[in-house]
């Protein structure tokens, strides 16, 4: 028999609010009806807010966050396009996989799993780069798979420094919603985001924000692309229409999420995030042996927190002693860091009482698989943090 809830904390798909599910709960409904584009419409806006753009058009398409990378790419580059990009957890490098496969000539930088973007290299590259031989540098601003976090505004300020025109591609799946983004202040040109994190909703929505700049590429872009072109979009869009079936259910699910997020307040979301991933960070120091992917601060992630175990075991034990006696799931350590990691997502719909939860059940998932962890000794960290974090709280239920 299962009692009481199970405990989500991999870093997507997240929680799904009970306000998201009830307002996905509709009828069917026809997508071709005269006044589908008036609930349509106001969901590009909305996404526009999130997304920090007023310069941008927003497209989505029905597919997750890998749809978004494809169309950024097709839409907008050439094969034999140079760009650079760099590799430091398994999103990464999907994305640089998928650039190779669609023919971009990639330069990639292999950074040491648990860093991030290494802004100083990108720099050198765009500063030696006179004849403008490079069409596009990407970052992946939060790489899920270590928990390390990138600097954004420091690429568009190496791009700045070197008056290089290239476009500027921003990964911001599980960072867009929970992890500050501002696509016209940072002057980014394509930003990818997935309806399955931050956005605290079910996959299939692929989302994407396009500067001026970059549709501008898109008149001359000549790489094949069909499902996700943004000329088809864009030829039906305006009016809210979609050139095929488009997940309404899903679009009603946005419509709540970005009404969550905006009463919420999105200073106020990024500053809980922070807060619960400081706690989380908290307990992970307070564990022996263990210790966060991350190698330094600059790169703490604020989403997602990926916790190396001690040598003698194996975080796949851990993973599981947490789903089979504690229902609680973790994320996996991807591909390199397959056994040695196990991840908690603090993403999305959570409060401090669940980020306890997820410490503690890793505590007993972390015993029972070897490691001399003190009971109790990350849950105590983060509440202690949470104790002090929240003094000007009066009541968070009373909101
Ligand atoms: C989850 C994720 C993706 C892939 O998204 P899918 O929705 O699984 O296709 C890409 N990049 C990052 C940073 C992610 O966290």
């Amino acid at each position: 028999m299962k009692h009481g809830h199970t405990h989500l904390f991999i870093p997507g798909p997240t929680n799904v609010p009970e306000r998201i599910r009830r307002a996905m709960n509709v009828p069917m409904e026809d997508m071709r009806a005269p006044d589908f584009g008036a609930f349509t419409k106001p969901l590009f806006e909305g996404l526009k807010r999130i997304f920090k753009t007023t310069d941008s058009r927003m497209f989505m398409f029905p597919g997750s966050g890998t749809g978004a990378w494809e169309s950024a790419i097709t839409n907008t580059l050439n094969a034999g396009d140079k760009v650079i990009m760099s590799r430091f957890g398994q999103f990464s490098h999907l994305w640089v996989d998928m650039a190779e496969r669609l023919g971009l000539d990639v330069h990639c930088i292999d950074v040491e799993w648990g860093a991030g973007v290494p802004v100083d290299e990108y720099a050198r590259l765009l500063e030696a780069d006179k004849s403008h031989s490079i069409k596009a540098v990407f970052v992946t601003q939060n790489e899920t798979a270590t928990g390390v976090a990138s600097d954004v505004p420091a690429v568009r300020a190496a791009l700045d420094a070197a008056n290089h025109p290239a476009l500027l591609f921003v990964d911001g799946v599980s960072s867009i919603g929970s992890i500050d983004f501002q696509m016209d202040a940072w002057g980014v040109d394509l930003a990818v985001a997935g309806s399955q994190k931050g956005f605290m909703m079910p996959a299939g929505l692929s989302m994407l924000a396009v500067s001026p700049r970059a549709l501008e590429a898109e008149k001359t872009a000549t790489m094949p692309r069909c499902y996700f072109s943004f000329a088809d979009m864009m030829k039906v869009n305006d009016d809210g229409y979609f050139p095929y079936t488009p997940p309404t259910q899903l679009f009603h699910g946005l419509r709540e999420s970005i009404a969550m997020l905006e009463e919420e307040g999105l200073e106020n979301v990024f500053a809980r995030h922070n807060r619960l991933a400081e706690g989380v960070r908290r307990g992970i120091a307070a564990w022996d042996g263990c210790r966060l992917c991350a190698v330094g601060p600059e790169w703490h992630s604020d989403t997602v927190s990926a916790i190396v175990v001690p040598e003698s075991i194996d975080a796949r034990d851990v993973i599981r002693i947490g789903y089979d006696k504690y229902r609680t799931s973790f994320g996996s350590g991807l591909t390199k860091v397959m056994g040695k990691v196990f991840r908690i997502g603090h993403l999305g719909d959570l409060n401090e009482v669940m980020c306890l939860a997820a410490l503690s059940s890793a505590e007993m998932a972390l015993t029972e698989a070897g490691a001399k962890v003190e009971l109790g000794a990350g849950v105590a960290a983060a509440q202690a943090y949470y104790l002090e974090a929240n003094q000007d709280v009066v009541n968070i239920a009373a909101e």
